[in-house]
């Protein structure tokens, strides 16, 4: 991973390289923000960059032996420390106790899913192992720390650097503590790079003990450039699918994978057959709907909401639209309908009956799109005659 791979943060590598540069970058960042944010790719072009054998101004070679090593998250002095799923029992060769226990199932993580989550991650360790992880919590345990201690005492082997990224501390637990000491206590030449989340459940000695660098989400420019560039959609799609991903590439990526776009049309066009009323043709969509699928169904409604929010938001005079159809109902009515639609995906996720539930959904906001016409109708009616009567 090089500084040039991630879709952004120009100015945040670029400070970083200063501070190498003037070689007062601190031994120990924690880089800090939210998830699919690109701070993990961030930690990994730094390590690549400074056991880089001819780094340019702005960004490592990416062909010497060290950054091609690094590439495949194979280099022997840039190790990784992340929350597992413990495994205690069983025959020896089966137990699980240390990040490295995984580094199979790691180095697949970093290569598909650079913009991955802790979900994710745990979602591909469930996925890979034998009977399934279930539900079992990721930790980061001792058996972990030591093994990061023995590794940060060896002698660096090929790089000018040990580095240490430490994925999501905040699964340490008790163990932060030790984390501490070795910070405190630093063996030569090595870096530290913590990329957390949440520095509410990061120890907060760490916190004053680390470099904290806030990582920001993504700006929906950079996300549509990015689907655009690397994803292949066009400039209005990409805009779209960027609008609702708060920030987050992973999470657009997400709705591309879950067919999102296909998804959202589809919620569009819902809305025009509701305000509509084509009996017909929404009987075939109601069909389509139907086979759609739970997961697609649960982004159906996540969208909606999205929409039906933007909505209220812009009835209410304080957000300017993107959505077109905010004139539909006045601000209750979309707060209604917002309550309708979470209502109808909790239904969906008791197994209720998808077109029966959207049936339902359909004839509720119809209603209220010819509750709002009349009553604007009538309003219309009053100022008209209120208006006669004066002049006459
Ligand atoms: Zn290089």
């Amino acid at each position: 991973m090089l500084f040039n791979d991630i879709i952004g943060h120009r100015s945040l590598a670029s400070g970083l390289q200063r501070s190498i540069a003037e070689g007062r970058l601190p031994h120990a960042l924690l880089f800090l923000g939210p998830g699919g944010n690109g701070a993990l790719p961030l930690a990994r072009a730094l390590a690549t960059y400074v056991n880089c054998a001819q780094p340019g101004p702005d960004d490592a070679c990416g062909l010497c032996p060290s950054c091609q090593k690094a590439a495949k998250s194979i280099h022997p002095d840039i190790h990784f420390s992340y929350p597992i799923v413990t495994i205690g029992s069983g025959a020896k060769s089966q137990q699980k106790h240390k990040s490295t226990d995984y580094i199979a199932e790691w180095r697949r993580f970093m290569a598909d899913q650079p913009y991955g989550i802790y979900e994710d991650w745990m979602n591909l360790l469930d996925a890979e192992s034998e009977d399934g992880t279930g539900n079992k919590q990721g930790n980061l345990p001792k058996e972990e720390i030591l093994d990061i201690q023995r590794k940060l005492n060896l002698k660096t082997f090929e790089g000018a650097f040990k580095v240490l990224i430490m994925w999501l501390p905040e699964y340490l637990g008790n163990e932060g503590n030790r984390l501490l000491k070795l910070i405190e206590e630093p063996p030569d030449k090595t870096l530290f790079i913590l990329v957390a989340e949440d520095a509410d459940r990061v120890l907060p000695t760490i916190l004053s003990r680390t470099q904290i660098v806030r990582v920001p989400r993504f700006s929906d420019e950079t996300i549509a450039q990015a689907l655009a560039s690397r994803n292949g959609l066009g400039a209005t799609e990409a805009a779209h699918v960027a609008a609702f991903a708060e920030g987050s590439y992973r999470r657009a990526l997400e709705s591309l994978e879950g067919g999102g776009a296909a998804v959202e049309a589809s919620f569009l066009q819902w809305v025009d057959l509701v305000v509509r009323w084509q009996v017909l043709s929404l009987n075939a969509w109601l069909e389509e709907f139907q086979k759609m699928g739970r997961e697609k169904q649960k982004h159906f409604f996540g969208y909606g909401l999205q929409w039906v929010r933007t909505c209220y938001l812009n009835a209410l005079g304080v957000a300017s639209g993107q959505e077109s159809g905010a004139e539909l109902l006045a601000p209750e009515g979309w707060e209604r309908l917002a309550g309708d639609l979470e209502k109808s995906a909790y239904y969906l996720t008791r197994n209720a009956h998808a077109r029966l539930v959207m049936m339902n959904l359909s004839l509720r906001f119809s209603r209220a799109i010819q509750e709002r016409h009349l009553n604007r109708k009538q309003a219309d009616f009053h100022n008209t005659f209120d208006a006669k009567g004066a002049g006459g």
